[in-house]
């Protein structure tokens, strides 16, 4: 076995994800873990009973359907309709997924061939590198940069070639917390138009907005028929451990997205799908108290943070702050910063420099989750405060 080696070396450097080493450093040290993005409060009580429910009546207990249960994909589209105005067929253009990572995985199988390009804004989720490594496909990254992270719209112009096959966005986008205009959001889907190509939107953060409200992409002139379109009940029900998600799009990148769903997990989550379908018709007031919810606890850790002397990027949605250290630690880059933060104050951030291409823009970003209790929140800024870090 000598030579080459063991692993896909298109998934170089990806070894184990951020979340996973500092939610084990989080647990090994007792710190706050304000590092992974899932709150530390479950969702409604009335979607729990839902699933316990669904549980004891015998419905999801075995395979459900390979495009997700019919409740569902009719909430699916019963969602689309009430908050978007668009209308989408629940048995050809719905699918549901293993969350939203499925989704991206199986669209990003499904769309690409080897040698594609994708282009994406960075920095990016981590499962989209690994993604497009595993399509055997190359993601060709545009930097946003602090403090504001807007799209460099002439750059996404000039990265476009005839290699190029899928944009991948994310708005809200994790983890810089930005949204994309409206103006932003059609010159993208001109030049999508132009270019004859294919967006995957993920827009698992569509209910957190804070400012304003989410745009799907999708429901722009000409993107119909060349978007898919994923979302999942993770982050707005706060139920991240049951990943459900789902694809919303035409009836044709439906069907190709489901042909490799099919073969990664088949299906998935059963009762929770059920229980997801009864969240969904929640009133107004469950998703824009959530929403107030959480730009309040927004405020409020982006003021402890202030005061403990990082540099704060106010996210316009998201779970999520991202915040610069070089004023509060001089010379220290994000990733020594996250791997002594647990031992110097009993704090877990993630280190946004892992999630760039880029070799420094993003060097001493690091990103701190909101989606907590505020005692939890107030807690974490005063150790943060307290802390010395000029050693
Ligand atoms: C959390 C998250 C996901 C994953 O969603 P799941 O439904 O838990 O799989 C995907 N994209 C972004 C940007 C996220 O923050």
């Amino acid at each position: 076995m000598e030579g080459r080696p063991l692993l896909n070396r298109g998934l170089d450097g990806l070894g184990t994800t951020i979340f996973a080493e500092m939610s084990a450093l989080a647990l090994a040290t007792g710190a706050i873990n304000l590092g992974q993005g899932f709150p530390d409060t479950d969702g409604p009580e009335s979607v729990r009973e839902a699933a316990v429910r669904a549980l004891r009546d015998g419905r999801g207990n075995q395979y459900p359907p390979g495009p997700g249960v019919p409740e569902l994909r009719a909430a699916v589209a019963d969602h689309q309709r009430r908050f978007y105005g668009l209308d989408f067929d629940p048995d050809t253009e719905v699918l549901v997924t293993a969350g939203a990572t499925e989704a991206i995985a199986a669209a990003m199988l499904a769309l690409l061939e080897p040698g594609d390009e994708v282009i994406a804004f960075e920095p990016f989720y981590d499962s989209y590198a690994a993604c497009i490594a595993m399509a055997g496909a190359k993601r060709v990254p545009l930097t946003l940069h602090a403090p504001d992270f807007r799209p460099d719209l002439d750059a996404l112009r000039a990265a476009v070639t005839r290699r190029t096959r899928v944009l991948l966005l994310n708005s809200p986008h994790n983890p810089t917390g930005m949204v994309l205009t409206p103006a932003e959001l059609a010159a993208i889907a001109a030049i999508a138009v132009e270019h004859d190509l294919l967006v995957v939107t993920d827009e698992v953060y569509e209910h957190l907005v804070f400012d304003g409200a989410h745009t799907p992409l999708i429901s722009l002139p000409g993107m119909r028929d060349r978007t898919v379109s994923i979302s999942s009940a993770g982050k707005t029900f706060s139920f991240t451990g049951w990943k459900v998600g789902w694809v919303t799009g035409s009836r044709e990148l439906v069907a190709a997205v489901r042909t490799t769903k099919q073969f990664l997990t088949y299906v998935a989550s059963g009762p929770f799908q059920y229980a997801v379908a009864e969240a969904l018709a929640l009133p107004d007031t469950y998703y824009t108290a959530f929403r107030d919810d959480l730009r309040t606890k927004r405020d409020l850790l982006s003021a402890g943070l202030t005061d403990a002397g990082f540099t704060t990027y106010t996210p316009q949605g998201t779970y999520f702050i991202t915040t610069d250290i070089s004023a509060l630690a001089p010379g220290t880059d994000a990733l020594t910063f996250c791997r002594t933060l647990p031992a110097k104050c009993g704090v877990v951030a993630v280190p946004n420099s892992v999630f760039y291409d880029h070799p420094t823009a993003g060097r001493t970003q690091v990103r701190f989750a909101f989606c907590k209790k505020p005692e939890v929140l107030t807690d974490a800024a005063d150790r943060l405060r307290k802390a010395d870090f000029s050693g």
